[in-house]
């Protein structure tokens, strides 16, 4: 099969396409249309169809797999272990679900998720799908006011939280942000039901609110809960995206869709067969970790690994100790934690046999060279970028091994994945523009199965977020790219990332990447700020390898040359400073828009993702001297 021919049918012959790919899970009943595009940009797939995401993620595998493992949750925080069969998990799902039924969660109506990657958290999602309740988990390092928003947005009928999660050791009261979330939120859910791992034993409850898991779980028993078939449109989940350039959206994706691309995606792009090993290293509060870590391993009928803990603890050699034991066949992880890794000895990754593992894929971020490289060094396995976005739910570009495998070719995720009509266009004339040169992203509706049916309760946002940009009605979020001329699409960043130096555009990622080539640097982030002269000017903050021995001005002074000799001289920075920390979003995303906004003594916005306020202080100060 050559990945031209397939993905040509899959664009050009979507219905036709899409209708024999619906095989690859289970439907109640038969969808009667594959495709309805009456009301663009939305659009229906498998309209009719009935089925369940918790059905196919769990009881489709009892009768061929019921003692293989379905799910490993590993937490290194609090050093247990769980290996969850199938049979075990139909059995905890089911129990989830008879508790969800006591506290009246019934079809349709919200159930907020704020929990660490615990098992538990994996049997709230499934338990909610199985009865139809529409789950939106929040990311357990979000704090009280970002879950107050959430909470605000998605009105929930329930709350379920962990008492507590832990980040390096330290005990994080999530129970004690619930209470503040709920005491700010307009609609606190009536119900928060709180599984405790007794991490936080001074938890308050409040009476009538508060409910203990471990309590109705015994009451309940071994029941089984039947499962309630969906029609293919309606939601299965709300998820917020990261935020990263503002207040986040509310991505709302549908039953049917969502389960076809998952089947799909787990054979062509990860290529990992029922009884194979994923190990996404996500948080199950990210676009990832819900299709990477539990719809599409657990549908794809594979073993899935849950990680809790950072990934240099108790060594950096963690997440290759685990691909070693749990013969891991296909690793998914994020440029970020790379970086992380990057900064430890190589050691910690070649002293693991790690003969199962076939590939390693990242996302969510721009891949630098520099760090694709070092880690296709270090394993000598193919290292794939992948393309996607919270909205899309699965990769949009990307190399399909399990289709037509084509060579890695560093900078670029790749081709559109199957389904996906993508072309990059000129921002202002909305043409095409030719290979090799820079214009923005698009894809041509209506989107493929698995992508976001809308935002929630909010038809308009959608419209007016991704549909338009253009005189064309195209899909966009707004990113830049370079199609080559044989076809890897590379991205170089937002449309906002862009600097404009006396009226040439650089592009941030570029100046980023020529940096980080140098071999003390870990990590840079640039922005454009504001210059009399020349409109705008390149400013730099970068974090090390290691501390500098000496004079850091040295190193400062080889990175501008390496800047002014590769990009020239406009792209030279005007200054440079030296950080130990980068303010990211909690998912590992540079949060550049208050970087320049602290640059240009501006209010650096909402910062409710930031992942470490200190981070922002440090750069207040750097600025300042
Ligand atoms: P928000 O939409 O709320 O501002 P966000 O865009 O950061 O936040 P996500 O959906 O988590 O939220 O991230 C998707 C974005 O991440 C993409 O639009 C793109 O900018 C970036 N991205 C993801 N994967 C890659 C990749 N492989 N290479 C380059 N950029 C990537
Ligand atoms: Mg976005």
């Amino acid at each position: 099969m050559r990945y031209e021919d397939v993905y040509r049918r899959s664009v050009e012959e979507p219905e036709a396409f899409w209708a024999e790919e619906a095989h690859r899970i289970y439907w109640h009943v038969p969808p009667q249309q594959i495709l309805d595009y009456s009301n663009p940009p939305f659009r229906r797939w498998y309209v009719g169809g009935q089925t369940n995401l918790c059905y196919n993620a769990v009881d489709r595998h009892l009768a061929e797999r019921p003692d293989q493992l379905a799910l490993v949750a590993i937490s290194t925080e609090t050093n247990v272990t769980r290996e969850i069969t199938y049979r075990q998990l139909y059995r905890e799902v089911n129990a989830f679900a008879a508790v969800l039924q006591r506290l009246d969660v019934q079809r349709g109506d919200r159930v907020v998720i704020y929990m660490p990657n615990m098992a538990e958290a994996v049997f709230a999602m499934l338990a909610c799908a199985r009865i139809g309740a529409i789950h939106s988990v929040v990311f357990g390092g979000f704090a009280a006011h970002n879950l107050a928003l959430r909470i605000d947005d998605a009105q929930p009928k329930l709350l379920i939280a962990a008492d507590a999660g832990k980040r390096g050791g330290k005990v994080i009261p999530y129970k004690a942000m619930v209470d503040a979330a709920c005491a700010e939120a307009a609609s606190p859910p009536p119900h928060v039901l709180i599984v405790s791992r007794g991490l936080d034993p001074a938890e308050p409850k409040l009476p009538g609110r508060d409910v203990d898991y471990a309590t109705l779980r015994a009451e309940v028993g071994d029941q089984d809960v039947p499962v309630v078939w969906l029609e293919s449109s309606e939601p299965s989940y709300l998820l917020y995206t990261s935020g990263t350039t503002g207040k986040p959206k509310g991505v709302q994706r549908d039953v049917g869709g969502y389960a076809v691309a998952m089947a799909q995606s787990m054979q062509t792009v990860f290529d990992c067969k029922p009884g194979q090993v994923m190990f996404s290293t996500s948080d199950v509060g990210w676009a990832v970790g819900h299709s990477y870590n539990v719809y599409g391993p657990l549908i794809g009928g594979c073993t899935s690994l849950l990680y809790e803990g950072l990934p240099t603890n108790p060594d950096p050699g963690i997440w290759w100790a685990l691909c070693e034991q749990y013969n891991v066949r296909t690793l998914f992880s994020s440029p970020t934690a790379v970086r992380v890794l990057k900064k430890h000895d190589v050691d910690f990754i070649a002293r693991h046999d790690l003969d199962a593992l076939k590939y390693v894929f990242l996302a969510g971020e721009p891949l630098d060279e520099p760090t694709a490289h070092w880690i296709n060094d270090a394993l000598g396995k193919p290292i794939i970028d992948n393309y996607w976005q919270t909205e899309t739910g699965w990769p949009a570009l990307t190399l399909l091994p399990g289709v037509d495998m084509k060579p890695v070719r560093f900078g670029s995720p790749g081709f559109p994945n199957l389904g996906y009509r993508m072309k990059v266009i000129d921002e202002n004339t909305g043409e095409e523009v030719a290979a090799g040169q820079k214009g923005v992203l698009v894809m041509t509706p209506p989107l493929p199965p698995g992508c976001m049916s809308t935002v929630w309760r909010d038809d308009d946002r959608f419209i007016q977020s991704y549909f338009s940009h253009f005189k064309e009605l195209l899909y966009s979020s707004l990113d830049w790219a370079i199609r080559d001329e044989d076809g890897y699409t590379f991205i170089l960043g937002r449309t906002d990332d862009v600097i404009n130096v006396a009226g040439h555009r650089l592009g941030t990622r570029e100046i980023e990447e020529c940096i980080a080539g140098h071999p003390l640097v870990a990590e840079a982030a640039v922005i454009g700020v504001k210059d009399e002269l020349k409109g705008q000017v390149p400013l730099v903050f970068v974090t090390l390898r290691q501390a500098v021995q000496g004079d850091p001005g040295t190193v400062i002074t080889e990175m501008m040359q390496r800047v002014t000799q590769s990009l020239g001289a406009l792209a030279r920075p005007a200054h440079i400073h030296i950080v130990n920390a980068l303010p990211k979003t909690r998912s590992g995303k540079l949060l550049r828009r208050s970087l320049q906004a602290l640059a240009e003594e501006r209010d650096p916005g909402d910062l409710s993702t930031l992942d470490d306020p200190a981070a922002l202080d440090e750069i207040r100060r750097a600025l300042s001297q």
